[in-house]
Order: structure tokens, then C-alpha cells, then sequence
């Protein structure tokens, strides 16, 4: 999934839109019947939401963002994708919040089941960046590849087209070299943009690698990429890749955890977090839900409803008896170890893509780098 030296140099067969004419690619999309979901603005964050004009986009802004520390500014240009990524994550699309998995009427002494048939709405993500198809991909393999198959999960997923964007102002959270997941973009795309300002320009250089991406390039005023724009989309990336200092050394991480389940770094990050679950609600990559049932009070109608969860929540793992992670230290050694190691024993990858979300939204700065580094340096508990 990562950005590689081959990726960077594979444009062949691109082209170039002016920045006049990116209106053009929205009511493209709009004509073929999808519904575009694109970062916009709302609450001082750039968040995903629904678009239907270029003006939508966060336009001249950029975010600043830290441990514990999220901040919009403007930048001095115009650009239109010009930041990382904010709270969201194409999760909220793709595996929603809440869910309705079934409703039940009574009529008499009769019952009658009612499920609401999967959503075919079209949708085209814009601007989804390198880390989060590896997010979308690691969520697939959860919902689809796996041993049961979500078709709510899959008739969304099959129903979305990705237009993928190329990083070129990463955060200093982000740390996807280290997870080989960006930030050039190498796959997982129907349509990739290179968005290139320059000071007498300012261009997408854009390709396809679908039949559905075709399409919507069929309706654009597009020229073919010259070889100046090729180089400007390369100075792009390597841009943003000399930009990304932050980095999660996994070498041998996998065994580490697993090995380390007294290790006194549990009780130091135990003492700073909230157990808040902010930082699962942010992950692209958390999948984890809890079922309830809504009666209402005649007891004629009653939904059952999924709705997203955190293993950082007491009541997650309530048996009967109690919880099993009674205590923050049992919570964050649970997500962590899973997150960045038994996940490669159940799905074949990381469960972390490193978008740097959890570090950003955390309210008191946890930082799942800095963890591990604490974790390696720190002598182990003798058993
Ligand atoms: S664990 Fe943190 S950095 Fe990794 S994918 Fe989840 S939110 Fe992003
Ligand atoms: S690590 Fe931070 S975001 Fe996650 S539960 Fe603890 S305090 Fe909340």
C-alpha cells in the first residue's frame, strides 16, 4: 500500500485539470449518480461531509496538529486539499455510527420482522489519502474477507468510488512511512489526483484505475499531463514524504507485545488515560460494535440497533460477574497489543495505519509512537 519509488515515477497515462475547471468533475459525478463525500468545514475541524460545490472544500486551509492538539489556520495559497486528516474517517460512510439491524411490529398475538434492505446509494469519497485505503482495506478484510461476510459492509464498499489524493502537507502526527501506507498513493483508487500550485499554476494531475474512474475522466476538460506536471506531481510527494519526521520503529513489534503483558510502561500510560474512548472512536481501522434492543413503551414496536464501541468502555467486556478489563491499564494494553499485534495474527496486517488520529484527539496527548519507544526502552517486569 505504501509509497514507493516505482509509484512516484507511475504516471503514465495521466492527465491534467485545470484548477478553473474542478467544478466539472463534481457535476461529472453528480450526472453519473453519486453522492460526494468530501472534507469540509464544521466546528473549527475538516471533517467528511456531503458537496456538491468546489466552494465546500476547505479552501486556503491547512491543520496543525500535535498530541493533544488539533488547529485550523490559513494557508497562503489556494489549494483545496492542502491538510491531512481531521477527526473523520470514511468509516462513518462505510460502517456507520448506528445501524438498524432489524424492527419488529406486533399485530395481536402476532409478530412481524421488518429489516431494512442494504444501502445502494452511490458515493464517491474525494480526497481520500494513501493512509486511509489502507484503512478501507485492513475494514474490508474485517467485514468481507473474513470467515462471515457484512453485506451491509459490502454493498456500501462496492457502491463507493475512491478518488484517492495524493498527501503534500502531512501533519506532525503522521507517521505512514513507518507503516508503509503513504503517503503516495499505489493502489486501492478508482480516480488519483495530484493537486500541483505553483506560482503562475495551479493544476490536478489525474489518472484512472478503473472502468468507473474512466468515466468520469470521459467528462472532464482534461489535456494530457505534460512532462512539466509530471515532474511537479514527483516534487509533490517526495515533498511530503521529507515532510513526515515522526516514526513507529515495528521491528519485532508483534513479539514485543506479546511478550510484555507486565511491563511497568502499562501502569505509566494507565496513570494519563481518561479511558475517554476517543481515540477508538477516531481510529479508521476500529471496527468494534454492541447490539441493543429499543422497545417502546406501548410494547408494540421494538428496533435492534448496532452501534459503534470501544474496548476502552467498562461495559464492552461485561459478562456475567463483571467486566473483564476492569481497569485503564487492562483497556490500553488490550487496544494497543491488538491494535498493533494480534491484529496481524487475526487479518494478516496492522491494525494501524499511522493517520495519527488517536495522537491528535487524545485529550491529554497519548501518543502511540512515543508508547512503543517507552515500551522498548523501559526494562521489562521479571515475571
Ligand atoms: S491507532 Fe492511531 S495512528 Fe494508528 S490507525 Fe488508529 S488512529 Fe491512526
Ligand atoms: S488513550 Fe487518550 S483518547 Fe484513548 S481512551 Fe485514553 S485518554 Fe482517551
Amino acid at each position: 500500500m505504501g509509497g514507493t519509488e516505482a509509484d512516484i515515477d507511475d504516471f503514465g497515462g495521466a492527465f491534467t485539470l485545470q484548477r478553473a475547471d474542478f467544478q466539472a468533475l463534481l457535476d461529472a459525478l453528480s450526472k453519473l449518480g453519486y453522492d460526494i463525500i468530501a472534507p469540509t468545514m464544521k466546528d473549527g475541524a475538516i471533517v467528511y461531509g456531503a458537496i456538491r460545490a468546489v466552494e465546500e472544500l476547505p479552501i486556503g486551509w491547512t491543520d496543525d496538529q500535535g498530541p493533544g492538539r488539533y488547529r485550523l489556520s490559513k494557508r497562503l495559497d489556494g489549494a483545496l486539499f492542502g491538510y491531512a486528516v481531521g477527526p473523520h474517517s470514511w468509516k462513518k460512510y462505510l460502517h456507520p455510527p448506528e445501524r438498524e439491524l432489524w424492527r419488529a411490529k406486533r399485530n395481536g398475538n402476532a409478530v412481524t420482522f421488518k429489516t431494512k434492505p442494504p444501502d445502494k446509494q452511490k458515493r464517491a469519497f474525494l480526497g481520500v489519502r494513501a493512509c486511509e485505503i489502507a484503512a478501507i482495506d485492513i475494514q474490508s478484510r474485517v467485514f468481507v474477507d473474513d470467515l462471515y461476510s457484512d453485506e451491509s459492509y459490502e454493498t456500501r464498499r462496492r457502491n463507493t468510488m475512491v478518488i484517492a489524493v495524493n498527501c503534500s502537507s502531512p501533519a506532525e502526527t503522521c507517521f505512514c512511512t513507518s507503516m508503509d501506507t503513504g503517503p503516495a498513493v499505489s493502489g486501492g483508487y478508482d480516480l488519483l489526483i495530484t493537486e500541483v500550485v505553483e506560482e503562475n499554476a495551479h493544476v490536478f494531475v489525474m489518472k484512472a484505475a478503473s472502468n468507473a474512474g474512466q468515466a468520469v475522466l470521459a467528462q472532464l476538460p482534461l489535456k494530457t499531463a505534460s512532462p512539466a506536471d509530471v515532474a511537479s506531481s514527483r516534487a509533490v510527494i517526495r515533498g511530503a514524504e521529507q515532510a513526515i519526521s515522526r516514526t513507529m520503529d515495528t521491528e519485532g513489534l508483534r513479539e514485543l507485545l506479546q511478550e510484555n503483558p507486565e511491563h511497568p510502561q502499562w501502569d505509566d500510560v494507565a496513570s494519563r488515560c481518561l479511558s475517554c474512548t476517543n481515540c477508538t472512536a477516531v481510529c479508521p481501522t476500529c471496527f468494534c460494535t454492541t447490539v441493543a434492543d429499543h422497545t417502546g413503551l406501548s410494547g408494540e414496536e421494538s428496533r435492534r440497533l448496532q452501534t459503534w464501541d470501544s474496548c476502552f468502555s467498562g461495559a464492552f467486556s461485561e459478562l456475567s460477574g463483571g467486566s473483564v478489563r476492569q481497569s485503564t491499564k487492562s483497556r490500553y494494553r488490550q487496544w494497543m497489543t491488538h491494535k498493533l499485534s494480534t491484529w496481524i495474527d487475526q487479518f494478516g496486517a496492522s491494525g494501524c495505519v499511522g493517520c495519527g488520529r488517536c495522537i491528535a484527539w487524545c485529550p491529554v496527548g497519548i501518543d502511540i509512537t512515543a508508547e512503543v519507544t517507552s515500551l522498548r526502552a523501559k526494562p521489562k517486569k521479571e515475571a
